[in-house]
């Protein structure tokens, strides 16, 4: 019994570190992953994983169109290519487009450390699409390692972490309970994630995005009046959207 208690501690705590380097927003002990700047300006960046996702990133361009805020969609070259016309659409009302990997397949993590093709398809696929050659890249999960940050560099692509805006989000729930979890997470600074999007598509309604779309319509009124400015995630980093080509 005593060894047993032993052995499941120990395995409790490498679960633990495993989360604490490679996971949780604010690790950076395998390098640069931001998810905020320090600044007491009133600036954040909103962004959408998993995208596109009609009618959800839809719905989401006439919204930030109407508030007059640019926001940045991590998208996967999968869902991209089953959507052209709604990354070029992104494209064209001034959104930035990052690379979320091509199939959001988490254990592609452990067939290929550099996560080559995943990174390298996603890219080819925007490329083609939008004709942007991104050069922001946010993991699945936030899932880091030194082999994918290494990889990362060498294809010109700085990573971007950020704070989940709820957890809610994953449950679908309303956008009122949403964006009142959501305001909690804001500040200045900050970079937050959303999602317009699904990771795992196992039921029908993981796509369903209509909680976290209503979210947003709300937050954005109210952080405007409190005197909130949005930025891309590129602007508030200070650093480049795109490659040349
Ligand atoms: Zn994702």
């Amino acid at each position: 019994m005593y060894i047993l208690t032993i052995i499941l501690l120990v395995i409790l705590i490498i679960i633990g570190l495993a989360y604490y380097f490679t996971v949780w927003s604010k690790t950076q002990i395998f390098g640069y992953f931001p998810y905020s700047i320090k600044t007491d300006k009133k600036i954040i960046a909103l962004t959408f994983d998993d995208g596109p996702n009609p009618p959800y990133t839809n719905e989401l361009l006439t919204i930030l169109a109407r508030h007059n805020v640019k926001a940045t969609f991590f998208l996967t070259g999968k869902r991209l290519s089953k959507f052209p016309e709604l990354g070029q659409a992104l494209v064209k009302a001034g959104h930035i487009i990052g690379n979320h990997s091509y199939s959001h397949k988490f254990t592609k993590n452990f067939t290929s450390l550099s996560f080559e093709t995943e990174i390298t398809r996603a890219q080819k696929v925007i490329e083609e699409i939008t004709g942007k050659r991104p050069a922001l890249y946010r993991s699945p999960w936030l899932f880091r390692q030194p082999w994918l940050l290494r990889n990362l560099r060498a294809h010109g692509l700085t990573p971007v972490a950020g704070f989940f805006s709820s957890s809610w989000e994953a449950w679908h729930a309303a956008p009122k309970i949403i964006a009142t979890d959501a305001f909690k997470t804001i500040a200045p600074g900050r970079i937050i994630i959303f999602h317009d999007g699904a990771d795992i598509n196992l039921f029908s309604w993981d796509n369903y995005r209509a909680g976290s779309v209503g979210a947003i319509d709300l937050i954005i009124p109210e952080l405007k009046k409190q005197g909130y400015e949005f930025l891309t995630v590129d602007q508030l980093l200070g650093v480049a959207a795109y490659q040349t080509i």
